[in-house]
C-alpha cells in the first residue's frame, strides 16, 4: 500500500476515532449522542448483572485504562486514548467516566444520531465489521447464530483484488454439448423392473435431442440454414421438457458435436456429414446427395467429396490428439492403415506426426 494511503501514527487515529466523552459546552449535540448510545454499562462489580459480564468480569473489557495518549500496541491493536479528565456521564446512578466510552467517529454520530463503534483496523489479523439496524422501539436481542452469518470475512487478497478492480467472475461463452445417434439407435432411460410394454409405452420413447432437431428444421426457415453445431447460437434445447425454442436474449451458445471414434463406422461418419449438412429433416435426408439416398453415410461422405483428401481424418485425429494421449492417437492412426479407409495415408502422417509421436521424446529422456 502507497504510505499516504496508511494510518501509521497515533495522530492518525485521533484525527478519526474517539473514546472520551466531549465537552458538553462546546459540543452539546455529540455529547447527547454519546450519552445515548456510546456508553458501555454500566458494568463490573457495580453491575454484575449487566448482559455483558462473564464470570465475574465484562466480556468486553470494560472499563478500559486511562491512557494519556493514543498508541499501538505490540499486535498492532490501536489503544485509545482515555484521559482522566474528570469528566463523566451517569448513567442508572453510575458515574461512567472515559474508560466505559466506546470508540467512536464524530461525524458518523452527527449524521446517523445512532450507536456506531467504530475500531481502527489496520494491523494483520482478520477484522469484523458489524451494522445492525434495529427499530427503536424493540429491544436488542442477542442472536448468536445471526452474529455468526452476518460476520463476513473478506481476505487480504480478496480486498486488494476488489480495490484494484480486477474482474471476479470469467464469463466464458457457454458449450453445449449436442448428442447424436444412428437412426433407432437413441437411449432409452427406464425404472428397474419396469416391463419391456411399460418402456415401449413411455411418451418419450422418440424424444431425442437429435430427433428434436430434424422437427425443428421441418418448422423453422432459419434453423434449416443452421448446421447442428450452430443451432445452440439461436436455439435452445430444454433437456427436461424435451422442447426446443428460440433464443430470446442475446445470450450465445457454442455447439459441440459429441466425439466419435473412426472405429464406430457409421457413427463416425454420420458426425462428418452433421459438419456439412444443413438443416436436416430426418436421417435419409442427411444420406441423400444431388436427390440421391445414399446406403451409408460412408458412402454419402465420399459422394460429398469429404473423404477423397484424407481431410477429415486428418481432422479426427487433431482432434483425438486434444482430448487423449499420443499412444491413444497412434493406435487410431494404425486402425485407419489396418482399415485401408486412407486414400493418401503418407499425406495423413506427414500432417499429424508430430501428434503421434509427441511423448517419444519425453518417454527417451525418462
Ligand atoms: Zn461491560
Amino acid at each position: 500500500m502507497d504510505p499516504k494511503c496508511k494510518f501509521p501514527t497515533a495522530d492518525e487515529i485521533d484525527k478519526l476515532i474517539c473514546a472520551e466523552i466531549p465537552d458538553k459546552e462546546t459540543d452539546l449535540e455529540l455529547y447527547n449522542i454519546i450519552t445515548e448510545c456510546m456508553i458501555h454499562g454500566p458494568c463490573g462489580a457495580a453491575y454484575p448483572s449487566s448482559p455483558c459480564m462473564e464470570e465475574g468480569s465484562c466480556s468486553k473489557f470494560y472499563p478500559k485504562q486511562n491512557f494519556k495518549t493514543t498508541s499501538i500496541d505490540k499486535e498492532g491493536y490501536p489503544v485509545y486514548r482515555r484521559r482522566n479528565d474528570g469528566r463523566f456521564i451517569e448513567k442508572n446512578g453510575f458515574k461512567c467516566d472515559n474508560r466505559y466510552v466506546v470508540p467512536y467517529n464524530r461525524f458518523l454520530l452527527i449524521k446517523y444520531h445512532a450507536q456506531i463503534n467504530v475500531e481502527w483496523c489496520n494491523q494483520t489479523g482478520t477484522q469484523e465489521g458489524q451494522m445492525n439496524l434495529q427499530n427503536e422501539n424493540t429491544p436488542a436481542s442477542k442472536d448468536e447464530i445471526q452474529d455468526y452469518f452476518d460476520g463476513r470475512y473478506v481476505s487480504v487478497c480478496e480486498a486488494m483484488w476488489r480495490i484494484l478492480a480486477y474482474p471476479i467472475h470469467y464469463r466464458q461463452t457457454a458449450v453445449v454439448p449436442l448428442t447424436f445417434h444412428q437412426e433407432g439407435k437413441h437411449p432409452i432411460y427406464f425404472r428397474e423392473g419396469e416391463s419391456t410394454q411399460d418402456v415401449m409405452d413411455h411418451d418419450t420413447l422418440d424424444e431425442s435431442q437429435f430427433l428434436a432437431l430434424f422437427e425443428l428444421n421441418k418448422c423453422n426457415e432459419e434453423a434449416r440454414n443452421l448446421l447442428y453445431e450452430e443451432i445452440p447460437s439461436k436455439f435452445i434445447w430444454d433437456g427436461k421438457e424435451k422442447v426446443v425454442f428460440r433464443r430470446k436474449t442475446r445470450a450465445f451458445a457454442i455447439g459441440r458435436i459429441n466425439y466419435v471414434p473412426p472405429t464406430i463406422d457409421d457413427a463416425y461418419h454420420l458426425r462428418i456429414l452433421l459438419n456439412s449438412v444443413r438443416g436436416p429433416t430426418s436421417f435419409d435426408h442427411i444420406k441423400t446427395v444431388n436427390g440421391v439416398i445414399h446406403k451409408s453415410y460412408r458412402e454419402a461422405c465420399y459422394a460429398l467429396g469429404l473423404l477423397d483428401d484424407d481431410k477429415e481424418y486428418i481432422e479426427g485425429i487433431k482432434e483425438a490428439h486434444f482430448m487423449f494421449s499420443a499412444k491413444f492417437v497412434r493406435k487410431m492412426f494404425v486402425r485407419m492403415l489396418l482399415s485401408a479407409v486412407l486414400s493418401a495415408p503418407h499425406i495423413v502422417w506427414e500432417e499429424t506426426w508430430t501428434m503421434l509421436s509427441e511423448d517419444k521424446l519425453r518417454r527417451k529422456r525418462e
